[in-house]
């Protein structure tokens, strides 16, 4: 077997492990493949071991990839930051986007995602480690992001994602994770029924699992080191 399918597996065995830790069943956290960087030969790759999602950053990147793999049925996820020059093809080509950190680029999306295709599912990407992060909004706004989100009539809102910054000591590397769980159950305490917590990495999906991650983001545990681009 390749080392990326060899890869595959031993992520897969990991998100089981910590899904028997958590008292949790594994078919409760999904796997995002985040293929940034990496050729379509490597996606496909990874799809013929039945793997689906494909997490992407970078549009131009994403759409060549697309236009190489467009006999697979693949669903694609934008996680990057978005930029609001940017946002039609996002909404004309993906399924999800997680990276939704300020009204405007939702209302842009929501106003360009093409009638035929099914709602764009939409996360609020929320900062929870303060200033070392610059992506996301600010925990205080984000049940008001989400209720003005929600209301929009081409996207459907699924949940909260973060991306806490690095933490050296795993005693703490799981309270970022929690307080983005503890936002969501806040943020459906007020009427909307958010069911994706999109958090955990390569380095840290165990203590993502462990606080309720629905979705886990893994690029380098499957793909390998990125070279900088
Ligand atoms: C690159 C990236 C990932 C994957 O990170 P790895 O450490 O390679 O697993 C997950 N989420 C986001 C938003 C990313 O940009």
């Amino acid at each position: 077997m390749t080392t990326i399918l060899n890869n595959l597996q031993a992520v897969h065995a990991r998100i089981r492990a910590a899904c028997r830790a958590a008292g949790r069943a594994d078919a409760e956290v999904r796997l995002l493949a985040v293929s940034k960087t990496w050729p379509a030969a490597c996606v496909r790759e990874v799809a013929g071991a039945g793997q689906r999602a494909f997490g992407e950053n970078y549009v131009q990147e994403a759409l060549a990839k697309m236009a190489g793999l467009a006999d697979l049925d693949l669903e694609w996820h934008f996680i990057g930051p978005l930029q609001s020059n940017k946002t039609r093809p996002v909404a004309e080509n993906f399924a999800w986007v997680h990276s939704i950190d300020r009204f405007k680029i939702a209302e842009r999306l929501s106003a360009q995602r093409p009638l035929h295709l099914p709602p764009l599912n939409v996360c609020i990407e929320v900062n929870v480690s303060g200033e070392s992060s610059k992506s996301g909004c600010p925990p205080e706004a984000a049940a008001g992001l989400a209720h003005a989100v929600a209301a929009l009539p081409n996207l459907r809102l699924r949940g909260l994602m973060a991306i806490p910054a690095p933490c050296a000591d795993p005693t703490l590397a799981r309270r970022p994770f929690a307080r983005l769980r503890e936002l969501l159950e806040q943020i459906n305490g007020t009427g909307l029924r958010l069911d994706t917590l999109s958090m955990g990495m390569s380095h840290d999906l165990e203590a993502a699992i462990m606080e309720g991650a629905t979705l886990v983001r893994v690029g380098t545990a499957i793909f390998g080191e990125r070279i900088a681009i």
